[in-house]
């Protein structure tokens, strides 16, 4: 058995001092124990916490990163010019390129502190919608990706069948996304073959894309094809969305869902960004959790979603860095926090009277982001999956009296850079740095040069 020794931690019960945490050889936390010292060969970290998990995120668009930042000919740019150059770029990439892109992407994740991801995956054609021989040709490339970082997974194919909520038929970029309900299950059963080839905290969840492009009925039979996994789908992202579902179902896009779909912890609804405050109030109270991806939602325009009301009303909380544009666990609780803020003209929204919002916004992405990946991780304690973080010496020794400091240090004044990160027991940041860091990098930016040779 493994042990890391912890000036400080945080257990299931707060803060504790000269913790020692086992690690069985399985990557599960086999013991737990404060006010010890260390074994011999223990590792030493400083400060301690459980990691948490990334519960969206498109793994391809983080190459695209920056490509977007120059304004449109159009006469206003938003989310839908941006689709249309995320459409144009992902024509360009071979399976080749989506592995090198998401091994790429997932070391940013654990180097930034998140031991495992849900990875919304929607591409699964070749260019121009033809199907690769195998079904599974880019699930098994994002789960290469899986194997040489060693991060935690939980793999959601997804489904895309229409291009609007009218029905319309699918057109260009989109193509590459298409599927139907009985090309569906087979390709979800090639995932969950591929899935157990992999390390056995991996999971399989499944993801109807969005209103958009999954119909009613569709939508119905997804949620009987694996009844106790993940379901995740995007909604009410954006101010269009809810107009054409309001044209074509008469009913809001959340309000449509909760009034007929049996919405409850298993889902996780990515976005949420317009609701009104009856459908805010309802969600929270179905039990769902609500996948933000703040930095994302601020790069593309989205709008605020009402996080005060939210948590008020119990509601359960996750983050996932989503486009990519920048991989960061501190800056998406940071711009969470802010966007309140900035909406109320007031500090501090996000906690309750007298508490941390760094240890509030911390423990609720921890908690809701291991329901969301169906992963039995977000808490130091036996049995679980050992995902771990240590913070970089320093985090808030200044005036660490103050006992959530080291928290509120690192996620609102500082780069978010972590020391050491753990995905199920897999030791794979140290001192700052993934252990691959150099072979994967350079894969990555030797597959940048070609793609930019084509752009
Ligand atoms: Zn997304």
């Amino acid at each position: 058995m493994r042990t890391i020794f912890a000036a400080t931690a945080l257990l299931e019960d707060g803060w504790a001092k000269d913790v020692l945490v086992g690690i069985d050889d399985d990557g599960r936390v086999a013991s737990v124990a404060k006010d010890v010292k260390a074994a011999p060969g223990s590792m030493h970290v400083e400060t301690l916490l459980p990691a948490a998990c990334n519960l969206h995120s498109h793994t391809f668009q983080r190459a695209m990163a920056g490509l977007t930042e120059r304004r449109g000919p159009s006469e206003r740019d938003s989310f839908w010019t941006w689709r249309e150059v995320m459409y144009r770029f992902l024509d360009l990439l071979s399976p080749e390129d989506i592995e090198a892109v998401a091994a790429f992407a997932f070391m940013e994740m654990q180097e930034a502190g998140f031991a495992a991801v849900a990875e919304f995956h929607y591409l699964h054609n070749r260019p121009g919608g033809g199907a690769y021989d195998d079904p599974g040709e880019l699930s098994v490339r994002i789960a290469a990706a899986q194997a040489s970082t060693g991060i935690g997974l939980t793999l959601l194919p997804v489904y895309y069948a229409q291009g609007g909520v009218d029905g319309r038929p699918l057109a260009g970029g989109q193509l590459r996304f298409g599927n139907r309900l009985d090309g569906f299950a087979a390709e979800m059963e090639r995932a969950g073959e591929i899935v157990k080839g992999l390390s056995p905290d991996t999971g399989l969840g499944v993801a109807p894309h969005s209103l958009r492009a999954v119909g009613p009925a569709d939508l119905e039979a997804l949620t009987g094809m694996l009844p106790d996994a993940p379901f995740h789908m995007h909604i009410a992202e954006q101010e269009g969305e809810v107009e054409e579902a309001l044209a074509e179902l008469g009913a809001r896009p959340v309000e449509w869902l909760l009034a007929n779909m049996p919405v409850d912890k298993r889902w996780c609804l990515i976005h949420c960004t317009h609701m009104e405050p009856r459908e805010t109030e309802a969600l929270a109270r179905s039990g769902a959790v609500a996948g933000l991806c703040p930095v994302t939602e601020a790069n593309l325009g989205d709008g605020i979603f009402d996080g005060a009301r939210f948590l008020a009303s119990g509601g359960s909380i996750g983050v996932g860095s989503d486009s990519n544009i920048r991989i960061t666990l501190n800056e998406e609780l940071r711009q969470f926090e802010y966007s309140q803020r900035l909406r109320d003209h007031a500090r501090v929204v996000l906690a309750g009277a007298g508490q941390s919002a760094g240890r509030v916004l911390y423990g609720k992405a921890l908690a809701g982001g291991a329901q969301a990946l169906g992963r039995q991780s977000g808490r130091i304690a036996p049995g679980l999956w050992a995902d771990l973080v240590a913070l970089q010496r320093g985090e808030g020794l200044m005036l660490a009296k103050q006992p959530d400091l080291p928290l509120d240090n690192w996620i609102f004044c500082g780069d978010g850079k972590v020391s050491d990160l753990w995905s199920a027991g897999r030791h794979r940041v140290a001192e700052g740095r993934h252990v691959r860091r150099e072979e994967i990098a350079r894969r990555y930016h030797e597959c940048l040069t070609a793609i930019a040779a084509k752009l």
